[in-house]
């Protein structure tokens, strides 16, 4: 929050009330932002971090619709902000949310500081973030050999290396075949005995086929070593329970994705991955939906609360699809508006 303030962000809600709040500032919370402001609803949008959520770390987009020549996620974010500012969005950046609430007919937010914001309708956008390994040696060198997720911008830094990938899912699979077109080997190691399920068999088909991937089934990493730069994998054998170290250049961890729900949770209802529930996708009972009417589109558990984006069960989990679900979720909340 300090840095925030030093970089001239605001940080204080200026108003003890919004027609809208927007937790989340990624792709989907810009949209809420733009499209409320746009509709002249009075808007907070509340950021954690930095505005541009996963997107705003991409170094570059090619599949968001209007860019055919690509653009970088730091220049679309720029862009959105500069856009949901113009049409009046108010933007605190730095605490995050810590907790929400329902006192009819508000919706309250209470953030690090302790400090409350109240509303009429509250749009959770919060995202996703990648898992962490937790694993010793892991943490100092993340960004020194070992990066989270498809770094296509590293790959080349690896040409000719041996590289290595955890995690047994589609985006590993699909990271394997990337990195194997400029890596000398790549090794990926697998919990379980093998691969599919949960690998798709046309990735495990392909990974097989590909003569420099060796897929290690039924290992865990015990321990990352290097000097300043990763050098070594400790691998530890499951069943057997011995080690043994492997030489990697790089590591690239794919061991999937966690929602932002942490200052949700018994507030509204979740899938059995933590993501938020919305409209059709609740429950048809009274505990899961309290009113006579049914359910807006993308409305949650807790009526005049909306999710929007990656954080909401179903999500298609793109750019183009957090847009499109943050422009569309407010006309849900008017429609929302017009009821309270
Ligand atoms: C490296 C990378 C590259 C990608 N490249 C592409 C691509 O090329 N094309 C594509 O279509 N998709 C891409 N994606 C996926 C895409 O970025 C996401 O689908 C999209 O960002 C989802 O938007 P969102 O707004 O729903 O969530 P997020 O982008 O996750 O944003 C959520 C925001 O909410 C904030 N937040 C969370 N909890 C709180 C809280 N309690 N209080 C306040 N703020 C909170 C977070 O700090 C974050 O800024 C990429 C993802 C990554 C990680």
């Amino acid at each position: 929050m300090e840095l925030a303030a030093k970089a001239g962000l605001q940080t204080l809600a200026t108003r003890p009330f919004y027609e809208v709040v927007i937790v989340g500032g990624g792709p989907a919370g810009l949209a809420n932002a733009v499209y409320a402001t746009s509709e002249g609803l009075r808007t907070l949008l509340i950021e954690h971090h930095a505005p541009g959520g996963q997107a705003g770390t991409s170094s570059f987009i090619e599949n968001y619709l209007g860019f055919p020549g690509g653009v970088t996620g730091a220049d679309l974010t720029n862009r959105a902000v500069a856009q949901a500012r113009r049409f009046g969005t108010e933007m605190m950046v730095g605490q995050p949310v810590m907790a929400v609430r329902r006192e009819d007919p508000y919706r309250i937010v209470t953030l690090a500081d302790g400090a409350e914001v109240s509303c009429h309708a509250l749009m959770l956008s919060t995202g996703m973030a990648v898992r962490e390994l937790e694993v010793p040696g892991i943490a100092p060198l993340v960004g020194a050999g070992v990066y989270y997720g498809a770094a296509m911008s590293e790959a080349a830094l690896y040409r000719g290396q041996d590289v290595a990938i955890v995690g047994g899912a589609n985006s590993a699979g699909q990271g394997a075949l990337f990195f194997s077109r400029y890596a000398r080997r790549v090794t990926v190691l697998v919990r379980k005995p093998g691969l599919s399920p949960p690998m798709s068999r046309y990735l495990v088909d392909r990974l097989e086929a590909t003569p420099n991937i060796e897929v290690v089934p039924g290992v865990e990493l015990s321990e990352a070593q290097g000097n300043g730069h990763l050098e070594r994998l400790v691998l530890r054998e499951v069943a057997a329970g011995t080690t043994r170290t492997i030489e990697a250049a790089a590591l690239f961890v794919f061991i999937g994705v966690s929602p932002r729900t942490e200052a949700f949770l018994g507030f509204v209802a979740l899938d059995a991955k933590g993501f938020i529930l919305t409209g059709p996708d609740l429950p048809r009972d009274r505990r899961a939906w309290p009113l006579e009417r049914d359910p807006l589109m993308f409305e949650t558990s807790v009526p005049g609360v909306f999710a929007a984006g990656d954080v909401r069960s179903g999500a298609n989990r793109r750019i183009a699809a957090a847009v499109g679900e943050g422009s569309a979720a407010i006309f849900s909340v008017q429609r929302y508006l017009q009821t309270v």
